[in-house]
Formats: structure tokens, sequence, C-alpha cells
């Protein structure tokens, strides 16, 4: 590469991607084909519109690669139509609010403190600013979702729209509860399915579009494993066609025809079996990785988990925060994102809890051995007294990281 400086960062994030144990929930390692797809000559094209309904010359190849990505979509989860175009998961879900809602309609998702996301309603986010935002939350006993509470907040603030799905909820989500608090109430309901796209699409997570959801968001990038972005599905025609004028031109110019290249790769992929067997693994493993240390006296949110990612109560287990507890654990080699668990005392920037996930580590192929081998790592870690003791981790990582442990 003739620019040395990107070249350099480059190589640098490819170490770090290498000798790190990458444990954030919401990241994954793209295939070879993936990253080619992505990286490809597919970047200099115009597209504006749909396929065969272009605003550009010179189309027919996106044309194709755009109704190869829609198909493969379409088939993983099952739906009558999909959107490839989002440019990310946030844009996704503005554009399928924008489809159906009229700026100040009122919205009701999950709180961000209870493992919603910023878009589904948060303050700071443009979509409280557009649509008058609600929250629910989850039990205070249990910390799973109360759908007794979440229909008597939906019957008292009527919202056109219930967004269901979670960025920090590890377990099995009930479609169909939300339909019908939603019917009752005459909302439509959108089930973001970001964080267990993949677990759907492998048949471990019921699918929303199955259980009557009216539309469903997602990134493309995390147990998906594919490129970064958003896709929109739905069974019905009309909210169909609105979702289409509603990306583009509602909230999108040109699609990413090169990141719709990356998207149709890993779409391939996840039609293969081999994609339904490596989704069992990230479960199990993550399973595998609570319960070790549950079984060490640490308390994680809900007690466990049933998808891909769990939340460690640090403050209850170890007396120390979120924030100190991701300085610590980067320290000796392993990313985790520090992250709020429901009814936190502390800001989203200190935290109380750490969220781990197990795509990206069972993609490199770790299974049930490392897994606990690096949970033993991070329980030591975290009872730790003195930082001064860290260091002597960082080689135990390093070890389980290149396969000599
Ligand atoms: N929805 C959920 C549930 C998420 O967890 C995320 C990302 O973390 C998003 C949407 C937003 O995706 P993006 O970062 O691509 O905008």
């Amino acid at each position: 590469m003739e620019d040395k400086k990107i070249e350099n960062l480059i190589r640098k994030e490819e170490k770090r991607q290498e000798e790190h144990v990458e444990l954030i929930a919401s990241e994954n390692f793209v295939s070879e084909g993936v990253l080619e797809a992505t990286g490809s000559i597919f970047t200099n094209k115009y597209a504006e519109g749909y396929p065969d309904n272009r605003y550009y010359g010179g189309c027919e190849n996106v044309n194709e690669l755009e109704k190869l990505a829609i198909n493969r979509v379409k088939k993983m989860f099952n739906a009558k139509f999909a959107n490839v175009q989002p440019h990310s998961g946030s844009q996704a879900n503005f554009a399928a609010y924008n489809a159906i809602l009229e700026s100040g309609d009122i919205i009701l998702g999950m709180a961000l403190q209870a493992g919603g996301h910023l878009t589904h309603g948060f303050k700071v986010s443009s979509t409280s600013k557009y649509f008058k935002a609600y929250s629910y939350g989850v039990n205070k006993e249990t910390n799973e979702l109360d759908f007794d509470e979440i229909r008597k907040i939906a019957l008292k603030v009527k919202p056109k729209l219930i967004i269901c799905g979670a960025s920090a909820y590890s377990r099995i989500i009930d479609w169909k509860k939300f339909k019908k608090i939603a019917d009752e109430v005459g909302a439509y309901v959108l089930a973001d399915v970001a964080h267990v796209a993949g677990l759907i699409v492998a048949g471990l997570h019921p699918n929303p579009l199955k259980d009557g959801i009216d539309i469903v968001t997602s990134t493309t990038h995390k147990t998906l494993r594919g490129a970064r972005g958003g896709i929109i599905l739905t069974n019905n025609k009309e909210i169909a066609a609105k979702i289409d004028k509603s990306v583009f031109p509602g909230t999108q110019g040109g699609p990413l025809m090169n990141v719709i290249a990356g998207k149709a790769v890993s779409f391939g992929e996840a039609l293969k079996p081999e994609f339904k067997k490596y989704q069992k693994q990230v479960i199990k493993n993550a399973q595998v990785f609570s319960n070790y240390l549950v079984n060490k006296g640490a308390t994680i949110v809900t007690g466990g988990t049933d998808n891909h990612l769990f939340l460690l109560d640090v403050k209850k287990s170890f007396g120390i925060t979120g924030k100190v507890a991701e300085d610590r654990l980067i320290k000796i080699g392993i990313v985790a994102n520090k992250n709020t668990i429901p009814f936190d005392d502390e800001s989203p920037m200190i935290t109380s809890g750490v969220r781990f996930g197990t795509p990206a580590m069972t993609t490199k192929g770790w299974k049930e051995k490392e897994f606990e081998s690096i949970a033993e790592i991070i329980w030591k870690v975290l009872s730790e007294k003195d930082d001064k003791n860290l260091s002597k981790f960082s080689n135990d990582t390093l070890k389980l990281v290149k396969g000599e442990q």
C-alpha cells in the first residue's frame, strides 16, 4: 500500500486481533471471502435505487449482486421481503421506524440500562427526538423480561410501535408475547435481532417473522458474521414497499455495493450446514464460560445464558466497577466491554458489569476447554487485589490465543 501510515495501522490492528482474546459480544471475525468482497471494486459503483430500477447506468452487475443478497437473506430467515441496503443496524432501525411512523408518534422499547439499544428510544439517540419514546425494563427479582409489566406500560402509553430485541440480554426472547401485547394496543411490533440473528438462522432461537412480528431489523456483523451493516425484513408487502422508500430515498443515498457484496458472501456461508454447527458451539461455549464463573461464586445477571453472551456483575462478584474490570482485562490481553446491568447505580461510562460474548473466539476455533481456561484467568484477574500482580497472567492469555495451552 502506498499510504504507509495506514498500512502500518492495518498491520498493528491485525496483530492486535491475532494476539488478544476477543470477548466483545457484538464482534466477530469475517471469512477471507467476506473480506475480499467488502474490499472489492464494487466500492466504485453508484447504484441509487433498487435492482432493475436504478438512477444510474452501468448497474447490470450490482443488480445481480443485490438480488443474490436479497434472495439469500430471505431464505435464511424465511422472509418474504428484504432490504439489504442499510449502512448499519442503527440506520436500519431509523429507516424502519420512519417507514411506519410519523414524527411525534409514540414508541416503546427496552431501556438501555436493562439491555436495550440506544436506537430503541434512548434519550441521546435521535430516535427519542423524532418519536416520543417510552421504555420497559426487566423484573427486579429475575432480571428477565416481565410481560405483565410490559403490557401494563403498553396499555398506559399506547405506543404505535413496540420494539423488542436487545444488546445485552442473555435469555430467549418470546416474540409471541410481544405480538400479543402489540395486538391488544393496536401497535406495530419490530424485533431488532442484531445480536441473535445468527442463532435464529441456525434455528437455535425463535424466528420473530414466524411469530408474527411485523418488521425485523438486524446488523449483519455480530453472530451473523458478515460485513458490517444492516438489513430489514418483513412478510408484509405494504410495509415492505414503505421500508424500501424509507431506506432510499428516505434516509440514505447510494448503497455501499461493496458492503452488500460482503453481506451476500456471508449470507451464502450462513446457508451452509457448518453455520449451524458454529452457532451451536457459540451457545455451548457461552454456557460453559458463564457456568464456570457461577461455580466459582460469581454473579451472572439472570444466572446464566441461553445465547451467545452474558453479563457478569463485577460489583457484586469482586467489589469493582465495570470500568476497572475492563481496564484490568485489557492489561492482560482480554478485550471485553463494561456494560450497565439492570438497576445499575453506576453511569454507562463506569457501570457495575462486564458483557462477555463467545462468537469471535468460537470462530477462531475455541471450544469448551479454552473457555474454561479463560474463565479461570478472568476469575483470578478480577479477584486480584493489586494491579501490579496482573502481568503474570498476560502470558497465560497469549498462550491460549496461540493455541499453546
Ligand atoms: N441494535 C442492536 C440490538 C445492537 O446491539 C446494535 C449494535 O450494537 C445496533 C442495533 C446498532 O448497530 P450499528 O452499530 O451497526 O449501528
